[in-house]
């Protein structure tokens, strides 16, 4: 996994716990000689995390909407910005350049990316791992959620093991590192891999 994708926060949540954890996996990131690519802004966990890899040595890849440029304050020390046109193009760059994803802590914008990369995993549409950093429990009512949706049959139990949670980055990483994709019908040639 040399290209990981961090999702997170545009701000810095109610503790400074967020920001610590999200300096700890830049660091980690930067450690391991990983690349960043991540939503490009340098505000809230975003900024945090992206700092922290730079700080480290890291390389960090920011993909952002030009819309977005100025309401969330594109990072200027990157070492690379891309500006693309929309939100779906910045979803699907930012996906096709990583190995594999991390969702810290964050709001709406956050979870709609971490869905998103999921829901494409149980599909087969990408055999990455989807790491979530469990920062102060902060996702401890979404496995909660996961919990209730398989047992409402809405999850298939096959797929509960595509989110992986761990709440320390080192352990996070490691795991994704070792990550086998579960075997997933694919709708493109309608066969188990
Ligand atoms: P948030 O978690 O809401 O602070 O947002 C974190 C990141 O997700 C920011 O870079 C937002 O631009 C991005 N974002 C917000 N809404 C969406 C959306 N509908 N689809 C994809 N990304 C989004």
């Amino acid at each position: 996994m040399k290209y990981v994708a961090v999702f997170c926060g545009s701000g810095n949540g109610a503790s400074d716990i967020y920001r610590a954890e999200a300096g700890r996996l830049g660091a980690e990131i930067a450690r391991r000689g990983m690349t960043l690519v991540y939503g490009g802004a340098n505000v809230g966990l975003m900024g945090a995390v992206a700092d922290a890899v730079l700080e480290g040595g890291g390389r960090v890849v920011g993909v952002l909407p030009r819309f977005l440029q100025d309401r969330e304050i594109a990072h200027r020390g990157l070492s690379e910005l891309i500006l693309v046109d929309s939100m779906h193009e910045r979803k699907a760059l930012m996906a096709e350049r990583a190995d594999g994803f991390v969702t810290m802590p964050g709001g709406a914008g956050t979870l709609e990316e971490f869905f998103e990369i999921f829901t494409w995993a149980q599909l087969g549409l990408h055999r990455k791992p989807c790491g979530i950093l469990n920062a102060n429990g902060y996702y401890d009512p979404l496995v909660a959620m996961f919990d209730h949706m398989a047992q409402e049959q809405f999850l298939q139990e096959r797929y509960r093991g595509l989110a992986i949670v761990e709440s320390d980055p080192a352990k996070l990483l490691d795991r994704c590192l070792a990550y086998e994709p579960p075997p997933v019908k694919t709708y493109l040639t309608e066969q188990c891999t």
